[in-house]
């Protein structure tokens, strides 16, 4: 590895900063990898389940055990895992529609949400059957300035009519905390406490095993992840997951597919072992990527740049934002990301319109499965105050080696002096 004296030093000191904080992700490992066996044992999961079926896919068995198996793994009463879901945006999209009628309420109360929801949100009449479009109100609280839920407006904000509170777990593309599964439950005590009957809806997008518990287990009633970041444990060639209520899982299901149908059919072709051996992969795969966002956060908070979170922070989400000072910038940290690829390492990424998204966006996402985010990938929209967001990793040892990566772009292109 050719990387510069002053860079393999800068690594070797955040490794040892962090040493404890590493050890401590490995444990987390052990806990989240032994209640996913546990989950796969109690139903008694063995290789006819990951055969699939084709046309209707009426009685897979596979099918079915697989949402029990998430149901028990996230603590909720029932699953809906399906390779039909073709992104994030579309799982959480399909729960939300699936459980809000005409006239309905939802509230966020983490703030604006992800970007790719804002269509699927939508605006009053727009015509592209949008929730709003449908007649479905539509709210947002913002956070206070310290990043936390404002708690008097969010109690000012809601009312008998509200239906749904949204709560995004993971920062998204923003500088802010992402919420722990107890900061969760904190919130879900307040809204019940007010309005017991409140749907409480989260984003559990990056979150999954990067704590002992899930918001599942902490009160929230439906939850929404796509399998192409934690769960799918870099394995999974796509779809996502719903858990919660039954009742309301069903909801979903009726959405996903029709009323009546729902979660009874649905072939799955040859995508089950993936699916399987990827949420058997997932506590691993999940732990490897926190380490390589605390290696990141340690390397750059020496280097002089701020991180969020920092390097010792309690972790919630795979998510690394590290702040530039210009696009330039930026963009050498993108593309010294891709430069450590196995896959597409000879491309160079340059910003672009991506759909969804309102501004340019700069991807490096030399992955197995595309845009998969449990993979190391960094994603930067092209706008101020100049912040890439880095995550995943399979391996611990390739988040690092792009973090070196990167840097050493960085000083080649006279964008950062090391000594
Ligand atoms: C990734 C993500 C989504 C959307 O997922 P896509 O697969 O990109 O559609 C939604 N919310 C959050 C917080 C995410 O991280």
């Amino acid at each position: 590895m050719n990387f510069t004296e002053t860079i393999t030093k800068a690594a070797q000191q955040a490794e040892i900063k962090a040493e404890a904080k590493l050890k401590e992700i490995d444990r987390l490992i052990d806990e989240n990898q032994w209640k996913v066996i546990e989950a796969f044992q109690k139903h008694q999961v063995s290789d006819f389940h990951f055969a699939g079926s084709t046309g209707y896919g009426y009685n897979d068995r596979g099918r079915e055990v697989l949402d029990l198996v998430y149901a028990d793994i996230f603590g909720a009463e029932a699953g809906l895992v399906r390779p039909h879901f073709v992104s994030g945006t579309h799982t959480i999209s399909t729960a939300l529609f699936g459980c809000l009628r005409p006239g309905d309420e939802l509230v966020y109360i983490t703030g604006r949400p992800y970007d790719t929801l804002h269509k699927v949100i939508g605006k009053p009449a727009d015509g592209t059957g949008s929730l709003q479009d449908y007649g479905i109100h539509y709210g947002e609280v913002a956070l206070t300035s310290a990043g936390k839920p404002d708690w008097e407006a969010i109690k000012e904000r809601l009312t008998s009519r509200t239906t749904m509170v949204g709560i995004q777990r993971s920062r998204g593309y923003d500088w802010r905390p992402a919420f722990t599964v107890e900061e969760i439950g904190e919130m879900v005590r307040f809204v019940k406490n007010l309005y017991p009957g409140m749907i409480v809806f989260v984003d559990n997008c990056y979150g999954e095993f990067t704590e002992l518990l899930e918001p599942t287990q902490a009160g929230v009633d439906l939850m929404a992840g796509s399998l192409i970041k934690n769960p799918g444990g870099g394995v999974a060639s796509g779809g996502g997951y719903i858990v919660g209520r039954a009742d309301l899982v069903e909801k979903a299901a009726y959405r996903l597919t029709a009323p009546g149908i729902g979660g009874e059919v649905g072939a799955t072709l040859g995508t089950l072992r993936g699916m399987y051996q990827g949420l058997f992969l997932a506590p691993h795969t999940t732990g490897q990527a926190i380490k390589g966002s605390v290696f990141a956060s340690a390397v750059f908070e020496d280097l002089g740049f701020d991180t969020h979170p920092r390097w010792q922070d309690t972790r919630t989400d795979l998510i690394q934002a590290i702040r530039f000072t210009g696009a330039e910038h930026l963009i050498a940290f993108v593309q010294g990301i891709q430069k450590a690829s196995a896959v597409d390492a000879h491309v160079v990424p340059e910003p672009w319109d991506m759909p969804g998204y309102e501004h340019p966006v700069i991807m490096a996402a030399g992955t197995f499965i595309q845009g998969g985010s449990l993979e190391l990938s960094a994603d930067a929209p092209i706008r101020e105050p100049y912040i890439a967001y880095m995550q995943g990793g399979l391996t611990y040892s390739h988040a690092k080696l792009g973090v070196l990566c990167a840097l050493q772009n960085m000083v080649e292109k006279g964008l950062l002096q090391l000594d």
